[in-house]
């Protein structure tokens, strides 16, 4: 292992140890979907468990992770409530239900499942927070986090410590009250810049116990009409089934035990995309490691290149950094021509991109980059290059001229 230098403890688990040992962590995992919704009882918790399930069955490695502190109903969902997992000095085993699905939870730490959780705001932060640090998930193809409703302090700490790779799909009923909780989830996740996969209507319309028939009791749609009018996908809407209930209450899954019925067809169409979307996906980051071919030309004899730095060197977090190097470079010379360093505006939504415009900038090269700024950027008419791997701001511009520049994943160290 490294020699731990981060010269503010003596080491056995400052801060930047544990930062250092979550991004390890989340970096071992393909795809992270964390599972929102406007507020409780909208199906969020049966929407994580199938999808886990699905993907699972469809032959993907995949962890479920439950910290919906309010009531952490996973355990129960899958017939796993009178399990506890492995618990080491340093790390959590999850708990397996099948040789491709572990899930953790923090009701396994209940000592009655049946007890109301009541705890205090910094004990629950707290909590998520060792969960995500703790649980030893190994190489997965997809985490499926059952995350807090709303989107208050606990959901923000959630998707703040995955980080801004992590897919929202977001959980609504048809009624006109949860579609307002639901235009804020994706506010939150614009904010915080994680992409949105997309929006689940779950109890949309009702299938008949008599004849499978579905039958529109509420005005179902407006998830779909949501989605259209923010721009989201919109991944299909799951029917109030009583059968759901009662899997949900006896432990056994939907999607493997009702193949054939309209709710599993639904449920197979929301995880269809998921997965298609988990090649895709694949197949982008293999573009983004193959260098010649991912990086993107900027027009113009003379560039000028955004990279944000700390000490002199690209720091993985454009958002946070100390100050920003503005490389100007002569690309048929492929020479550098000078560099600036200039301290950005305080971080808000939306106000880099806006201000690494106003110094003429035409491309940024930064190490990681949630999907929304990449788009903000994009707006203002400036290239983005993620992945890069660190280094001085002229040697990272000379490397994109020769188009030698290595990349890796879309990693953000905040
Ligand atoms: P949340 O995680 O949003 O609080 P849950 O997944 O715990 O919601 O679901 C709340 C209740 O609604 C549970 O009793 C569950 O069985 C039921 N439920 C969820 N989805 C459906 C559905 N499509 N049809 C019928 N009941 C459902």
């Amino acid at each position: 292992m490294a020699e731990h230098k981060c010269g503010s403890c003596s080491g056995g688990g400052c801060a930047t140890q544990k930062e250092d040992k979550l991004q390890k962590k989340m970096g071992r995992i393909k795809h992270k979907l964390v599972i929102l919704s406007g507020k409780g009882g909208v199906g969020k918790s049966t929407v994580a468990a199938n999808i886990a399930v699905g993907l699972a069955m469809a032959g993907q490695k995949v962890g479920l992770l439950d910290v919906d502190v309010h009531g952490p109903s996973i355990p129960r969902l899958l017939s796993l409530s009178n399990e506890k997992p492995h618990i080491e000095k340093d790390y959590i085993e999850p708990v397996p239900w099948s040789k491709n699905l572990w899930v953790m939870s923090l009701g396994f730490m209940l000592p009655d499942n049946k007890e109301a959780v009541i705890w205090r705001g910094p004990v629950k932060m707290g909590l998520i927070k060792q969960f995500l640090e703790d649980v030893a998930w190994g190489d997965l193809d997809f985490l499926v986090v059952d995350c807090p409703p709303g989107t208050g302090d606990e959901p923000l700490s959630t998707l703040q410590l995955i980080g801004p790779s992590a897919y929202a799909v977001i959980v609504t009923t048809p009624q006109g009250v949860a579609i307002d909780d639901v235009r804020r989830s994706v506010t939150f996740c614009h904010q915080l810049g994680n992409p949105i996969l997309g929006i689940v209507e779950n109890m949309s319309g009702f299938v008949c116990p008599k004849c499978g028939e579905r039958v529109d009791i509420f005005n179902s749609g407006g998830g779909e009409a949501l989605a259209r009018e923010m721009g989201v996908n919109f991944l299909g809407s799951i029917p109030m089934d009583p059968e759901v209930v009662r899997s949900g209450d006896e432990g056994y899954i939907y999607v493997k035990t009702h193949h054939e019925s309209e709710t599993a067809r639904a449920l197979g169409r929301i995880i269809k995309p998921i997965l298609e979307l988990a090649g895709t996906l694949q197949e982008e980051q293999k573009d983004v490691s193959s260098v010649e071919s991912s990086l993107p030309e900027v027009e113009g004899k003379e560039i000028k290149v955004a990279i944000p730095t700390a000490g002199g060197e690209l720091c993985m977090h454009f958002g946070h950094c100390e100050k920003f190097a503005f490389v100007t470079a002569d690309t048929e010379k492929k020479e550098i021509l000078g560099v600036e360093f200039l301290t950005p505006p305080p971080h808000e939504p939306g106000v880099l991109p806006k201000w690494v415009s106003e110094q003429g900038a035409n491309l940024v090269i930064a190490g990681g980059m949630g999907a929304r700024a990449q788009s903000l950027f994009t707006e203002q008419g400036i290239k983005v290059v993620v992945g890069a791997k660190g280094g001085k701001p002229e040697e990272i511009v000379k490397a994109y001229l020769d188009k030698k520049l290595e990349l890796g994943q879309n990693v953000c160290d905040h």
